[in-house]
């Protein structure tokens, strides 16, 4: 396989690009915006990806552009401190760990690809035969040895190749919706939480970051709602949030002029197979362990890294099958479990989780407590050893 294009240019795009070159591949990676996407939320890079960006020679500039956050804060619904975590500890972070905005790391990914990399932007595919030919909304068709489907959860590339993706999604009973708003509360590199049953608002500001993040999640049924209808989604939010105290009308009203708003249901994509003739998926498209996992980013720099070093060295797309199933199974599972301790379920669940982390500090077993909390995700992020394919 020599020519290869790749559908998506955010982290799992930009970084199969790069280990594609690296194992000399000519590249070509089409993007529907128009430019490589800004800004988001913050991410985690843990365990085995932490390896995978240090290969690439990125872990300084990543460290360099973390968001060193310091603390977070649960509030009630009057406004009051109920506790204080350290932010490390409240993100799993564990040891070189690194948390780092999506779109400063998208940047870097795409910085060190675009001199070699062919990027196309504001196009999608449209169709792929199996002689290879592969079809655009805008640019002619041209023919490639292989389609990378990089293009997220609702992958464009997974509908052509395998099917509508209601066969593949797994709802999780949650919705998640993000975006800027003003930094009314004067956060700091802080993060600020309140949770009412069934219900979480979190507003947090970084590094450098003169506004803030909202981000909320709530437990619901599947929503039926237009994916182009903005406003309706941002109704949809505040009729799930009606009623709820601290700062969150105050949130509200911000989220009324955010420009970049997010939302969708917490869902995980699960597959039997990531490939099928000509086509391969790779990050959220094949193995989405949806936001509540904390591990979508490490996922698909590993599943990039694994990809190219399979296709270089004859283990093919079976190879990396083999090779990253476990893995994917081991950070997938995290999802079901954070999203009920992101989202509590009941007054009682919500009572005993503030109790525990205001008496968390001053605990004999706290220790022990920190392992329950980062241990499962520090395991699933190095459940894979990764192979060394450039020798
Ligand atoms: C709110 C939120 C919070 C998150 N928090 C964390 C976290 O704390 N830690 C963590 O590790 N992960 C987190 N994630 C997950 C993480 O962002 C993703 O798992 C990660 O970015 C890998 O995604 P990806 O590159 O596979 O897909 P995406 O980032 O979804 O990128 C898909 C790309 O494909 C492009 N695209 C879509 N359709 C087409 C098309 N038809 N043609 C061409 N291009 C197309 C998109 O524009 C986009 O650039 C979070 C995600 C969300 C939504």
């Amino acid at each position: 396989m020599t020519n290869i294009l790749i559908s998506g240019a955010s982290i799992a795009g930009t970084a199969t690009a790069y280990w594609l070159r690296r194992h000399g591949h000519t590249v070509t990676v089409v993007e529907r915006a128009p430019s490589i996407r800004e800004g988001g939320y913050k991410v985690d890079i843990r365990g085995a990806a932490l390896e995978v960006v240090e290969r690439m020679g990125l872990l300084d500039a990543i460290r360099a552009r973390s968001t060193d956050m310091r603390v977070a804060t649960h509030y009630d619904a009057k406004g009051r401190p109920v506790a204080t975590l350290d932010a490390d500890l409240f993100g799993g972070r564990l040891g070189d760990d690194v948390e780092i905005m999506r779109g400063d790391l998208n940047e870097l990914l795409y910085d060190l690809t675009r001199d070699d990399v062919e990027y196309v932007f504001d196009d999608s595919v449209t169709g792929i035969a199996e002689d290879g030919t592969v079809t655009f909304e805008r640019s002619a068709p041209r023919t490639f040895d292989l389609v990378v489907g990089a293009d997220g959860a609702h992958s464009n590339t997974r509908r052509i190749a395998f099917g509508e993706e209601s066969r593949f999604a797994r709802d999780l009973g949650y919705y998640i919706s993000i975006c800027t708003v003003p930094n009314t509360l004067g956060l700091d590199r802080e993060e600020a939480v309140h949770a009412a049953v069934g219900r979480t608002a979190n507003v947090y500001s970084t590094r450098q970051d003169t506004g803030a993040k909202a981000l909320f999640m709530w437990s619901s049924a599947p929503l039926a709602y237009d994916h182009r209808d903005v406003a309706g989604q941002k109704e949809l939010l505040a009729r799930a949030m009606d009623g709820v105290g601290w700062q969150v009308p105050a949130l509200l009203e911000g989220v009324r002029d955010a420009k970049d708003f997010y939302f969708d249901s917490v869902s995980q994509i699960h597959m039997d197979r990531w490939s099928t003739g000509r086509v391969v998926l790779v990050g959220d498209a094949g193995y989405c362990a949806s936001p509540a996992s904390g591990q979508g980013t490490s996922l698909a720099l590993v599943g990039a890294y694994v990809l190219a070093g399979e296709l270089a060295t004859g283990g093919g797309t079976d190879g990396y099958e083999r090779e990253l199933r476990p893995f994917v199974a081991a950070n997938q599972a995290l999802g079901p479990a954070n999203v009920k301790g992101m989202v509590m379920g009941s007054r009682a669940a919500l009572w005993f989780q503030l109790r525990m982390m205001r008496l968390l500090p001053h605990l004999p077993g706290r220790d022990r407590m920190v392992e329950r909390i980062t241990g499962p995700i520090a395991r699933a992020a190095d459940a894979i050893s990764l192979k060394n394919y450039m020798e």
